[in-house]
């Protein structure tokens, strides 16, 4: 007893120990140096206590484990990235990377003053959204646009401020959940509606809704199905067919397109997404679809369509409290001016240059990829594979890709979690008991760095 009593009164005392040069140079902030210290001290004290240690650590080992513990403890929970998986929209990894342009915007407005609701003209109060309104419009041929925080967002604003108190007619085919917490039934409940569920999971008639239609009816909405896909007998009514219903018994047709995309994805094999301005044209009253899937751009809600019913929901309450803050406005300005061009669109929107990369482009990529590990003293081959859109876009469609299969001793699980756990992590996917990293959406300014990685750890 008497001995424990001794070596417990041999801990060193905090105060002494900061002063150490490991301590002193760590670089630190005080407080988190000297709270990790004071913890490493009490887990010493545990251990003596209860006898499984016999003596206290030096000085050095002490401070060499408080700067351990500091500098986990100051690890940012969020931190970049290495996406070797393929999917494009990873919504797990942040869905679309910005361009160089949007996130220099983003930086400036998060830094300094900016005219975000003033108008230099004018010497008084603007708009903050008039911009990217305006853009939106010229590039879709929306009479009218309204920017929110996501596309459940938009739904859920668009919704309540034109169907809240009524019914709101959805195909059962179209009743879906996306990313775990958007589902349209629960969305509808929460605008105040009743809904009002039409045909069958797969097949779905315009004589369905004819006969749901009633006094009640305040709006007929459409879900693009983005995450799953029914095959075999089915059908679906198309929105030109609901805008002809919706323009008899004048009630709004809304779509939820989701992915939402700008130009033209057909081009890259992507049949079924449906564009913002066909959508428009072929009658939707409202369309409304995210920010940071296939238009790349960054977390934000996009609601385009009739001026009248868009002025509704720009008076509505729920739009103060869902709108966007300025550095999305300004990353998604930046953005959309990019899309007057499309075909710089193609060279400067990282989703769209992930999207478009050609087969030959990539397998070049993975070649040099794997020439870097292999000049790093590693070994790795070049495999053909598939990426995926992702992010709840496009059910289904692969797109023919490269991936580097680094060739080492370790196992494909070992080396997936050896990598993963990396400070800046390198995230793969194992296919047929192989570690693969696909090259199509990850950045070649990071090749240096994944080949070192690799070799490191083959
Ligand atoms: C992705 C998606 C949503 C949710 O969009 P967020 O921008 O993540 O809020 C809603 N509806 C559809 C059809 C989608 O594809």
């Amino acid at each position: 007893m008497q001995e424990k009593e001794n070596l417990l009164k041999k801990i060193p005392h905090v105060d002494k120990l900061i002063k150490h040069e490991l301590i002193a140079d760590s670089g630190f902030y005080r407080h988190e140096i000297t709270e990790a210290v004071r913890d490493v001290l009490t887990d010493i004290r545990e251990t003596l206590k209860s006898g499984k240690a016999e003596s206290v650590p030096k000085d050095e080992e002490i401070a060499l484990k408080a700067t351990y513990l500091a500098s986990m403890r100051a690890q940012k929970n969020l931190r970049r990235v290495v996406n070797g998986t393929g999917v494009i929209l990873h919504s797990n990894l942040g869905r679309a990377c910005v361009s160089q342009k949007a996130a220099s915007a983003a930086h400036d407005a998060a830094m300094f003053y900016s005219t975000l609701e003033y108008d230099t003209k004018k010497g008084e109060r603007g708009s903050r959204t008039a911009q990217v309104e305006k853009l939106l419009c010229d590039i879709t041929k929306a009479k009218s646009a309204l920017v929110v925080n996501n596309n459940a967002a938009a739904v859920l604003l668009a919704l309540t401020a034109v169907a809240s108190g009524g019914n709101i007619i959805v195909s059962r085919g179209e009743l879906v959940e996306i990313g775990g917490a958007f589902r349209v039934p629960d969305i509808i409940e929460q605008c105040g509606s009743k809904l009002i569920a039409v045909g069958t999971t797969n097949k779905t008639r315009l004589s369905d809704f004819e006969s749901a239609v009633n006094e009640d009816t305040k709006a007929i909405l459409k879900v693009h199905t983005s995450n799953f896909k029914v095959v075999g007998f089915t059908s679906a009514v198309s929105v030109k067919e609901l805008a002809g219903l919706g323009k008899s018994k004048d009630i709004p047709i809304i779509e939820d397109i989701g992915s939402g995309a700008l130009v033209d994805v057909r081009r890259y094999g992507i049949q079924d997404e449906p564009l913002a301005e066909e959508s428009l044209k072929d009658g939707a009253d409202v369309v409304t679809f995210s920010g940071d899937k296939l238009l790349g751009g960054p977390q934000c809600g996009i609601i385009l369509g009739n001026k009248k019913l868009i002025d509704v929901m720009k008076k509505h309450p729920l739009y103060r409290a869902l709108r966007c803050d300025k550095m999305t406005i300004a990353a998604l300005e930046a953005t959309l001016r990019v899309y007057l061009d499309p075909r710089a669109a193609e060279q400067e929107i990282p989703v769209l240059k992930m999207l478009s990369a050609k087969e030959g482009e990539l397998k070049e990529r993975a070649t040099k990829l794997c020439a870097e590990v292999e000049n790093d003293g590693g070994k790795a081959g070049v495999i053909e594979t598939k990426s995926v859109a992702g992010g709840g876009a496009v059910p289904g469609l692969t797109l023919k890709s490269y991936a580097v299969m680094p060739m080492g001793d370790l196992s494909a699980d070992a080396l997936e979690k050896k990598l993963r756990s990396l400070e800046v992590p390198i995230i793969g996917r194992i296919e047929d008991d192989k570690f693969l990293l696909d090259v199509r959406t990850m950045f070649e300014d990071d090749f240096e760095y994944i080949a070192g990685e690799i070799a490191k750890h083959d």
